[in-house]
């Protein structure tokens, strides 16, 4: 007999349907458990909301959105959701948008559409830039990457972490098409100057768009809260596009966001059709071809069953979350919040203490947090995403904080030949030299078979000394060691 968790994943005889399953579950042993101690990557919102989404995921699977003539349910889902959320975000007569399947889908497809509205209405232009400030999501950089479109980094100031209107304003040349703000930016949590931003693009006929992929759906309820906040949606003039994941604050499981645009003809540039090849023509608002509207059924079941005051609600325990801990941490030595949050993302970094050995810490108490390294203005730090279900354990969290503190070792900087090891043997991919040996490196860190060691410091302090091109390329190796 074979063990159904051991036995191949295609073998030529099929297996019984229960071990098939046994087998699946047993798959997610050791993934990141939703019980309220991640802060990173699960928006959790508890039990009755999972099986309500997994009920209409389910429901949705057989769905294609690739022609929604033949399934007008897709039609339908989409364009009740693109509605709710043009009007949750204030959105004028003539606005639209569309369904994308993450933020980064979202993200890439605004900057399409600005490329291809320059190049309608701005033919001189032939060597495109955005304005994009240093705390902008990595998803504008891949953009800028595969649409041939230049990022122009924008200062940061080092105390708010908001985008210096100066710098941008000072950076601003003729080739620029786009400006990009973020509500919130995800590091820190805070909202950029959207209303300056967003004028200085309408004076210079540039398109704006506000990255509200983690803040836009949970920054309106706030607001009705009495949070104070800047404004950042289609209320303020020169706006011209907004993203917004459903699959972080509105709780959708994974793929599901939507790109939201002021008129018509910005989102005409974001279409793609085409007539020529000998199958079927095609008009796609998104990336995608054949697509799932899976995720999308989930959300909008979601928005009927919370309704406005459901998601009010849970915004209300993520926010006195926030202000529990933001509050409890500056009575803590060493220990600072980095800018003033707007929501419920938070920075923390020490002063004198190894923030990195802070993280191995918690790790060990059972949180999961997110060490995040040096860039720009912002200093290496441990980045938190609060959820609902954090809300209940926050008290808990502060004493541990508290607790791994007490006792925490001064900042250590790698062993510099480490570096200086990583930097070189980098540099000889980029001659075209030896490949690197990857799985030499992973074991020098101590990354075996994939898993990062219990204690991690070490490998973020490596990380974060290196300079971020050094970064990517151990990445791209780490990655590709993980699937090879
Ligand atoms: C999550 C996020 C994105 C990218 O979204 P994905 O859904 O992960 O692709 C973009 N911008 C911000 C601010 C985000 O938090």
């Amino acid at each position: 007999m074979t063990d159904s968790n051991t036995a191949p994943a295609f073998a030529e005889k099929g297996q019984p349907k229960d071990d098939v399953f046994k087998a699946l579950m047993a798959c997610k042993d050791d993934d990141l458990s939703s019980d309220g101690r991640a802060f990173a990557f699960t928006y959790d919102a508890g039990e009755e909301l999972r099986d309500v989404a997994q009920q209409a995921f389910t429901a949705c699977m057989g769905i294609n959105a690739l022609d929604p003539t033949v399934y007008p349910s897709a039609r339908r889902l989409e364009n009740e959701v693109v509605a709710a959320s043009l009007q949750h975000l204030r959105a004028p007569e003539g606005a639209c948008g569309t369904i994308t399947a993450g933020g980064t889908e979202s993200v890439l497809l605004a900057v399409k559409t600005a490329r291809d509205y320059a190049r309608k209405n701005r033919p001189e232009i032939t060597a495109p830039e955005m304005l994009l400030p240093e705390t902008g999501h990595a998803s504008f950089h891949k953009a800028a990457h595969y649409y041939g479109v230049k990022v122009v980094a924008v200062d940061c100031h080092p105390e708010t972490m908001k985008a210096s209107v100066e710098d941008a304003t000072a950076k601003l040349t003729p080739n620029t098409i786009l400006v990009v703000g973020s509500a919130a930016s995800y590091a820190h949590g805070v909202i950029d100057p959207i209303t300056e931003l967003a004028a200085l693009a309408q004076q210079n006929e540039c398109l704006m768009h506000v990255d509200g992929c983690i803040g836009a759906w949970v920054l309106p309820f706030q607001r009705e809260l009495g949070v104070a906040q800047e404004a950042f949606d289609f209320t303020v003039p020169g706006v011209t596009s907004i993203s917004m994941d459903l699959h972080k604050y509105a709780y959708a499981p994974k793929g599901c966001s939507v790109l939201l645009q002021r008129r018509r003809d910005l989102r005409d540039a974001q279409y793609y059709a085409c007539a020529k090849w000998s199958g079927y023509a095609i008009v796609n608002s998104t990336t995608l071809g054949s697509k799932s509207v899976a995720a999308l059924g989930a959300a909008w079941s979601l928005f009927r069953f919370l309704g406005r005051e459901g998601y009010r609600h849970l915004a209300k325990q993520m926010w006195e979350a926030t202000e529990q801990l933001c509050q409890a941490v500056e009575s803590m030595d060493d220990l600072r919040v980095i800018g003033k949050p707007d929501m419920g993302l938070v920075a923390l970094t020490t002063d004198e203490g190894d923030i990195f050995e802070l993280a191995d810490k918690l790790t060990e108490k059972g949180w999961h947090v997110q060490p995040t390294y040096k860039f720009g203005n912002s200093p290496a730090h441990i980045h938190l995403t609060i959820d609902p279900a954090n809300s209940a354990h926050m008290g808990a969290f502060i004493e541990d904080l508290n607790k791994c503190l007490d006792g925490l070792g001064a900042r250590q900087d790698p062993p510099s030949a480490v570096v200086m090891m990583l930097e070189a043997l980098v540099a000889t991919t980029d001659q075209g030299g030896e490949d690197v040996p990857a799985a030499a490196l992973m074991d020098q860190l101590g990354i075996e078979d994939g898993q990062l060691p219990q204690s991690s410091a070490l490998i973020h302090r490596v990380i974060n000394a290196a300079s971020p091109a050094v970064r990517e390329k151990l990445l791209v190796l780490f990655i590709g060691e993980l699937f090879s």
